[in-house]
C-alpha cells in the first residue's frame, strides 16, 4: 500500500490540497503503508522553487511524515521521453504544429472532459512534411486517440467506495503527450510516475477524475499497472467555489505564518471540519 501527494509548485497551497494530503496521508498509515511526496515540477516556465519550499513546510506543518525523499518529476524527463519514444515507433503519436489561435478558430473544436477537443488537423500529414516541419517548427507531440483506444479496447478502474467505472478516454480526442515549452504532459508523468514509484492508491481531488480516462489508456498502452482510485470531494470557499492558488490569503503558508495550529487544521480536516462558510463538494 502506497499512496502518494503531489502538489504542483506554481503557487502556494491551500486547505483543498490540504484536505487531499491529509486523506492520502492517512489511508497509508492507517494500512501500514507509505506516503510519499512527489513534486510534479515538468513546467519550468511555471514552477518555482519558493513553492516547493513552502509545499514541504506546509506538510511538515501539518504533521504529515513522508515516507522517502520527495520525487521530483523535473528529474525523471528521460523517462517520459523514453516513453513517448515507444509511443512514436508504435506510430500512437503525431507530430502537431497548431497554436492554440489555430485550435480556436476552428469551427470543428468541440469540448470535451480536458478542454477543446482537438480538430485532428496535423494528424495525417505525411512523413515528408512531418519531418520537414519538425526540423523548423515548434511542435507537440498528440496521441492518436482513435488508433490508441482500437488497440487498447475496453478499459475501467476501480472507483473506491464505488466499483468499477469505465474509462472513456475517447470523449477527450487527441490529447497533448509532451508540449512544446514542457518535454511531457501531465498526463504522461503523472501515469509513468505513479507506477514508477509503486503508487497503489491514486487519492486526489475530483477535478481530477476525467483525467483518469487518459491516465487508464497509457497504462494499457505502455504495460503499467493500474492502482485503484479515489476521488475526493472538493473544498470550497464561502463563495461556493473550490478554493484555487491565486487566492493568496487562503494559503497554508499565509495559515502556518499566522502562527495557525497545522496539526489541529490537519485533525479537523481529518474529520470532514471546515471553516464557517467552506463546504466540500462534488464538481
Ligand atoms: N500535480 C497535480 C495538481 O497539483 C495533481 C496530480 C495528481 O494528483 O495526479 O493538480
Amino acid at each position: 500500500m502506497l499512496t502518494r501527494f503531489a502538489p504542483s509548485p506554481t503557487g502556494e497551497l491551500h486547505r483543498g490540497h490540504a484536505y487531499s494530503a491529509v486523506l492520502a496521508h492517512r489511508a497509508a498509515r492507517e494500512a501500514g503503508g507509505a506516503f510519499r511526496i512527489r513534486i510534479d515540477d515538468i513546467d519550468g516556465s511555471r514552477s518555482r522553487e519558493d513553492y516547493v519550499a513552502a509545499a514541504l513546510a506546509d506538510l511538515a506543518w501539518l504533521g504529515l511524515d513522508r515516507d522517502g525523499d520527495p520525487v521530483r518529476q523535473s528529474a525523471h524527463l528521460g523517462d517520459y521521453a523514453a516513453a513517448l519514444e515507444d509511443l512514436r515507433a508504435r506510430g500512437l503519436v503525431y507530430p502537431c504544429f497548431c497554436t492554440r489561435a489555430d485550435i480556436a478558430a476552428s469551427l470543428s473544436a468541440p469540448h470535451g472532459p480536458s478542454g477543446a477537443i482537438y480538430p485532428g488537423t496535423c494528424r495525417d500529414l505525411a512523413e515528408t512534411e512531418r519531418a520537414r516541419r519538425i526540423a523548423t517548427e515548434q511542435h507537440c507531440w498528440r496521441l492518436d486517440m482513435a488508433r490508441a483506444v482500437a488497440l487498447a479496447g475496453d478499459l475501467r478502474w476501480e472507483e473506491q467506495g464505488q466499483g468499477p467505472r469505465r474509462a472513456d478516454p475517447l470523449a477527450h480526442g487527441d490529447v497533448v503527450l509532451a508540449r512544446k515549452d514542457a518535454p511531457a504532459s501531465y498526463h504522461l508523468a503523472s501515469t509513468i510516475d505513479d507506477a514508477a514509484m509503486g503508487v497503489t492508491h491514486v487519492i486526489r481531488g475530483a477535478d481530477l477524475i476525467a483525467s483518469t480516462d487518459v491516465h487508464r489508456l497509457l497504462q494499457a498502452l505502455l504495460g503499467l499497472p493500474t492502482p485503484l482510485y479515489r476521488h475526493h470531494a472538493l473544498v470550497c470557499g464561502p463563495d461556493s467555489r473550490r478554493l484555487a492558488k491565486r487566492d493568496a490569503a487562503a494559503s497554508l503558508a499565509a495559515l502556518r505564518e499566522a502562527g495557525v495550529d497545522g496539526r489541529a487544521l490537519a485533525e479537523d480536516l481529518r474529520q470532514g471540519r471546515l471553516p464557517a462558510g467552506y463546504s466540500l463538494q462534488n464538481p
